[in-house]
Formats: structure tokens, C-alpha cells, sequence
């Protein structure tokens, strides 16, 4: 099996029939040249950053996806055959780059792109249940530590806002935040998700901002002091409003800004309250996680694994099973659909 992107689209919302899901043979070991391994997935994950790749255009910070090509990401896959220095057969290797196939063969070679985007799970990360590498230990989980530890730079007793805070990166910002004693208001889209984040995660408020009669008066009703750290995972209007009840010197962790997504050619969403950036002296700034890897991955783990041993920490993964049902998996994730982080499981 082999997902492939059908076409790019520029604009707009994707549909499962943008792809195609093709079946492939097995790649013989005795094909093998050097550098080269053959792997087979447990689990990929599948993100939003994935629509940027299937703009066509390079204005993302990753490649496009390549029309009439396999798609790949983040993964934890299986290796079954080697003849590179650096994997043997049934090594687990983490990372990006991990087509959407049932094997595949990839060249690992210095110089190669998948160089630096593979690693073999070894030292502490060989002895976790595999899932952890999309779930806990996870690209999101550490885009949620980092943003929230580096950039947000919490404060206990502080407000933090937190958008699509069920999500793969939300419902550990929430934790954390809990954890450093921060108060948090957590906003997401459905009843359920928003009682997840009551009961299980703690929140101190959580609310359904699609039911809000304005993001504004929902805010100001969560956020009596008003707000000093904003996890911001979608932009637009929801930021628009955020902004309206930030605090001076409040700090904006621009993570995402999925509302912005999809969104038809001219229609993305104008900021009205710019001037409060200057006003209150806040603070906005970006990130693209893949930068921090070699720097701070190491530490993150170490403190997430501390959090699970002591039953403080939980990640809810959404689990679409079948390579077959990427497509529509990645499809629901644009539009709300998923509850925790979304993971096609393979095997
Ligand atoms: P999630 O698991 O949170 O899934 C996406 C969620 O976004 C949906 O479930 C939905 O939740 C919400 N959503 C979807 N469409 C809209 C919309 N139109 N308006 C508002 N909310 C919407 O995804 P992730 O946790 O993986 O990603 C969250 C954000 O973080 C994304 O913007 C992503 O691009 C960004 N990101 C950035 C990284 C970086 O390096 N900077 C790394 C990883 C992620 P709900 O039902 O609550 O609306």
C-alpha cells in the first residue's frame, strides 16, 4: 500500500480524493545497494503542517509534497532489511521523512535527505512502547514544551490561553501548564473534547468556542485578569480576540494558525487589533520546532518521562488504522475531527 498525492491545491479545503491509494510489491533484499534500507511503519502521524506540503508552492518551511509521489512525516517504522552502517534489521527508527508505504526502501547515505531525519531509537528512547514516538514523546509533545517553556517563559500563577487545546500539541501545553502552576483556559471545538479537558486534563476553564456568542465575551468571562501567555495553535479571529485581553508584557507563542489553513484564495483572516502589540508591549514570536532537536529534545524527553513515571502526565492518541485511511485521517485533522493526536497505525 502506498499513499500518494493525487495534485497540488493551492487554496481551499483537501478531500480524501486528493489522494490516491495505490497497492506496491515488496522491495527484494537482494536489491539492496549500500546506504540502504528497507522499512515498514508501526505508526505515522499525520499533521497539519502536512497542507502547507500540498500548497504546491514552496512558501512552507518543508518541501512540497511531489504530485503523483508517496507522501511521508513523522513516523516510527520498522527496519527489515540494512546495508547502511547505522540501521540493522529490526531497529526502530524515529523521525521525519517516513513515506506512507508499507516498505519502502530509502537511501540513509551521508549527503542523503533523510541524513539527519532519521535516527535509530537507541539509549532511552530504545526501551519505550512505540507509540510514544508519535504520542508522548512525539513532534507535538515537544513543539508544546519547548513554545510553552522557551517562548511563553511561565510564570506561576499566570493565565495562559490555550487554542485546539485537545490537540496534539494543546493537551500538552495544558498539562504542563497545570504543572508549572499556571491558570489555564483552554478553548476547543467540541463538548467532548472541552470536557476531556475539564476533567481529565484539569483545565481550569474550558469552553466550546464554536457555541461562544463572540470569541471576545468568552475570553473575558475565562480570563477575569486577563491574559499573559497565549499558546496560540490557530490564528485568525481567535487571536484577533486574544489580543484584544492581553495583558502588558504578555507573551504570544505563535505555534500554528490552522483556521488559516484552507482558507480560500483573498480570505484570510485581517488582524483588527494590531496596535495592542505595541500598546501593551507584548510579545509575539514564531518557531519551527525541527530547529530545536539537537539542542533541547534530549531534555524534554528526560522531563516528560519523569511526568508519565509519576502518573502527572497522559496523551491521548486518535488512532485510524490502516495505511488506506490516511488520507481521510489527515483530511479530519483540518477539520476538527480528530480528538488527541491523529496516527494512522500500520501494521
Ligand atoms: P491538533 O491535534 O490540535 O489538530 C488540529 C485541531 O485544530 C483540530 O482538531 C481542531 O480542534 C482545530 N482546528 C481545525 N480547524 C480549525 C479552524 N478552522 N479553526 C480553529 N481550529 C481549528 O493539531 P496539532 O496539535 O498537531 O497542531 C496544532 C497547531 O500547532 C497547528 O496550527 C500546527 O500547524 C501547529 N504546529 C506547529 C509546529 C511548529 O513547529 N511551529 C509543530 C507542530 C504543530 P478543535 O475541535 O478544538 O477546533
Amino acid at each position: 500500500t502506498v499513499v500518494v498525492l493525487s495534485h497540488h491545491v493551492p487554496y481551499g479545503r483537501i478531500t480524501a480524493s486528493d489522494f490516491e491509494v495505490k497497492s506496491t510489491g515488496t522491495p527484494s533484499e537482494a536489491n539492496l545497494k549500500d546506504h540502504e534500507i528497507i522499512v515498514t511503519p508501526h505508526y505515522v502521524s499525520v499533521d497539519p503542517y502536512m497542507r502547507g506540503r500540498i500548497v504546491g508552492a514552496s512558501d512552507s518551511y518543508v518541501p512540497p509534497f511531489g504530485e503523483g509521489k508517496a507522501i511521508d512525516g513523522y513516523g516510527v517504522a520498522k527496519v527489515v532489511a540494512s546495508k547502511s552502517a547505522k540501521f540493522a534489521a529490526n531497529d526502530v527508527v524515529v523521525g521525519a521523512g517516513i513515506p506512507f508505504v508499507k516498505y519502502s526502501v530509502l537511501n540513509v547515505g551521508p549527503g542523503s535527505h533523510l541524513e539527519h531525519l532519521l535516527q535509530k531509537a537507541q539509549g532511552p528512547l530504545a526501551d519505550v512502547p512505540v507509540e510514544w514516538h508519535v504520542g508522548n514523546i512525539g513532534m507535538p509533545s515537544f513543539t508544546a514544551w519547548y513554545g510553552l517553556k522557551e517562548i511563553g517563559k511561565p510564570k506561576k500563577g499566570e493565565t495562559i490561553v490555550v487554542s485546539a487545546a485537545s490537540g496534539a500539541v494543546g493537551q500538552v501545553v495544558v498539562q504542563l501548564s497545570k504543572l508549572l502552576g499556571l491558570r489555564v483556559v483552554a478553548a476547543a471545538g467540541s463538548d467532548e473534547k472541552v470536557q476531556y479537558l475539564k476533567d481529565t486534563l484539569k483545565a481550569d476553564v474550558a469552553f466550546n468556542y464554536k457555541k461562544a456568542s463572540s470569541y471576545a465575551d468568552a475570553l473575558s468571562q475565562a480570563c477575569p485578569k486577563g491574559i499573559d501567555i497565549y499558546f496560540d495553535n490557530v490564528g485568525g479571529e481567535f487571536l484577533d480576540a486574544v489580543l484584544e485581553k492581553a495583558n502588558t508584557f504578555a507573551r504570544i507563542i505563535a505555534c500554528g494558525a490552522i483556521s488559516q489553513y484552507q482558507v480560500e484564495k483573498g480570505q484570510a483572516y485581517g488582524i483588527q487589533n494590531y496596535s495592542r502589540v505595541i500598546a501593551r508591549q507584548l510579545t509575539i514570536q514564531g518557531f519551527i520546532i525541527s530547529d530545536y532537536y539537537l539542542s533541547h529534545y534530549a531534555q524534554f524527553v528526560k522531563e516528560i518521562s519523569n511526568y508519565v513515571k509519576k502518573g502527572q502526565f497522559t496523551y491521548k492518541l486518535d488512532v485510524t488504522q490502516g495505511l488506506e485511511n490516511a488520507p481521510q485521517a489527515l483530511v479530519g485533522v483540518l477539520e476538527g475531527k480528530n480528538f488527541g493526536k491523529a496516527v494512522v497505525k500500520v501494521d
